[in-house]
């Protein structure tokens, strides 16, 4: 525990997941702008690390996991089905989760890969994914209820699939999402979001960021005092976002 300075209104821990293996596309600027946010609205971050094999933290408030090439998904498979239970009561209880891309794929059922391996998931989202020979590459805009518009990059081979337990993040305006099939991008479940927007994701969508940051302090200390974050440059990187083509 790091001490709290004077001043703040509590302390969040944010996991990253397997940050060694599963963070390409700048993921790991998730974890930054929610250390960032935290300290504007006048909490204390303390950011964790969770790679294969360490011991899981316990008292963690918020986690996010990244993306990652098959060979990244076949590394973490074991250590992740041994930590499968521990995540999905995580989850299950409503902690805030942000997952992208490959390990949005793995919190589902399953990846089967484009050469037929079937990584195994931890089954937390009824979502399946299919890779296949094409890749969804590009940028992608989507509607969403819940946050606006939403703005990043895809690159994957699976084309994931949800059943009934899940929502839809959003609605692709822009870019391919989920699957090359229904528009859909993204899945919600309790206070998990996951996507397959690299960026990566928060930087460019304070909206979801925040969404992230009240959840976790009204778990953790009941109501969600907000400061005032400097959205500058989130609003500039959205505006140029939302005009780059495909
Ligand atoms: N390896 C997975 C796929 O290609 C996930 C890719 C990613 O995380 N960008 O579908």
């Amino acid at each position: 525990m790091i001490p709290e300075p004077e001043g703040s209104k509590g302390t969040i821990r944010v996991l990253q997941l397997y940050p060694r293996d599963m963070n390409i596309y700048g993921d790991w600027g998730n974890a930054l702008v929610l250390q960032q946010r935290l300290r504007w609205h006048g909490y204390t971050p303390e950011l964790l690390e969770y790679n294969v094999g360490d011991d899981f933290p316990a008292g963690v408030d918020l986690i996010v996991g990244g993306g990652g090439q098959d060979s990244g998904q076949l590394v973490i498979q074991d250590d992740l089905q041994a930590r499968g239970a521990v995540l999905k009561d995580l989850a299950e209880d409503g902690t805030p989760m942000l997952v992208i891309c490959g390990l949005y794929q793995l919190f589902g059922k399953f990846f089967k890969t484009h050469t037929g391996s079937v990584i195994p998931g931890i089954g937390i989202l009824d979502v399946e994914t299919h890779g296949t020979d094409e890749r969804l590459i590009g940028n992608v805009k989507v509607s969403t209820p819940e946050f606006g518009d939403v703005l990043g990059y895809e690159n994957h081979s699976g084309q994931t699939t949800l059943g009934p337990g899940v929502a839809p993040l959003g609605t692709v305006a822009k870019g391919t999402g989920n699957n090359s099939g229904d528009g859909h991008e993204g899945a919600r479940y309790r206070n998990v979001v996951a996507s397959y927007l690299h960026g990566s994701l928060l930087p460019k969508n304070p909206a979801v960021a925040d969404f992230l940051i009240r959840t976790a302090v009204e778990r953790k200390f009941g109501t969600f005092v907000p400061g005032k974050p400097d959205d500058d440059y989130a609003r500039l990187a959205r505006e140029y976002a939302a005009r780059r083509p495909r």
